[in-house]
């Protein structure tokens, strides 16, 4: 199977960064996006991103402008009837996923490979919505794509070994390492490690043991992480980690799963972030003030 062309579903930060990605490599992308300024958001931080490449010797203005050259956006999922494989990144909700794959599976051609980004969730249950299980596959990109080094590539229950074959091909035509995950259970290889160690670094600021910045700290200068884990759910939006923790927690049936009040209170709060300090810092900054934290 030659892959030349590659639709991605959803313009968000894993979209973009995968729709850049792919392009960089010589991909013919297809972005596609629910509102026209989504699309325009994703292109803009494409292009900072690479303009960044460029000031740092790592890409030549001309390889930007070819690259952009290669990502073509719409709204109408019907482009995709000529995606070789479709890379689904929209919002971590299964419902919407479910539909996305049904309607990809009507539009696409049969031989497509479709793949879902998800963090979390069943590729064995999206992939019952279409008439192709066996095409249909996990492939978790990390993000910021274009820099991770890793894609876990995720079987379902029904996927095919020639459609592994086909998407360790692509992972590394994408410059990417990838592991298999050979049964489709919560949170894969990665997420399922990484959960937990969010969940107990929110008690433990919660309890008042230690500031996010310290236990931030800890993480990094004690087990060598490039990132604390404060950083890296404010970094990540505390959205995907707050979804995947109710996922996990009624998946396997264990409430130590369930996500920590104060991530729910923060949820509530609306503080989304995508920005390294935009939530866990301002909580921790704030109890310290009041007194909570010495
Ligand atoms: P995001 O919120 O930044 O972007 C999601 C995008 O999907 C939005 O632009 C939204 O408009 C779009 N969208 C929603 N419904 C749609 C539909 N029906 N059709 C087309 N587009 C639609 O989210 P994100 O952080 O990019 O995450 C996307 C997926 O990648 C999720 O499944 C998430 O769990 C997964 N993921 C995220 C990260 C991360 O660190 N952010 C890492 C790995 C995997």
């Amino acid at each position: 199977m030659t892959i030349q062309t590659i639709g991605v579903i959803g313009a968000g930060a894993m979209g973009a960064g995968i729709a850049n990605l792919a392009a960089l490599q010589g991909f013919q992308v297809i972005l596609q996006d629910i509102e026209e300024r989504f699309l325009e958001g994703a292109l803009q931080r494409i292009e900072t991103f690479m303009s960044k490449s460029v000031q740092r010797g790592k890409l030549t203005e001309e390889q930007k402008q070819q690259t952009l050259g290669r990502i073509k956006t719409t709204t109408a999922l019907e482009q995709f009837n000529v995606v070789d494989v479709a890379i689904e990144a929209v919002i971590e909700d299964i419902e919407i996923k479910k539909d996305v794959f049904a309607n990809l599976d009507r539009i696409t051609s049969p031989n497509t490979i479709l793949v879902s980004n998800t963090s979390s969730f069943s590729i064995t249950e999206i992939a019952a919505e279409t008439n192709r299980p066996n095409q249909v596959a996990g492939l978790h990109f990390f993000n910021p794509a274009q820099i991770m080094k890793l894609v876990e590539i995720v079987r379902g229950y029904e996927t095919s070994d020639v459609t592994v074959a086909h998407l360790r091909e692509l992972v590394t035509a994408l410059g990417k390492e990838s592991i298999e995950v050979k049964i489709d259970a919560p949170g894969f290889v990665v997420n399922r490690i990484m959960i937990p160690q969010f969940i107990e670094a929110i008690r433990v600021l919660e309890e008042g043991i230690a500031t996010a910045e310290d236990i931030d700290k800890a993480i990094k200068l004690g087990l060598n992480h490039p990132m604390g884990p404060f950083e890296l759910q404010d970094f990540a939006g505390i959205d995907i980690g707050y979804h995947v923790m109710e996922y996990f927690s009624k998946e396997f049936n264990d409430a130590q799963y369930a996500p920590p009040l104060l991530l729910k209170q923060m949820m509530r709060a609306g503080r989304f972030g995508k920005k390294v300090g935009a939530g866990f810092y301002d909580y921790s900054q704030k109890q310290t003030k009041e007194g909570v934290l010495k």
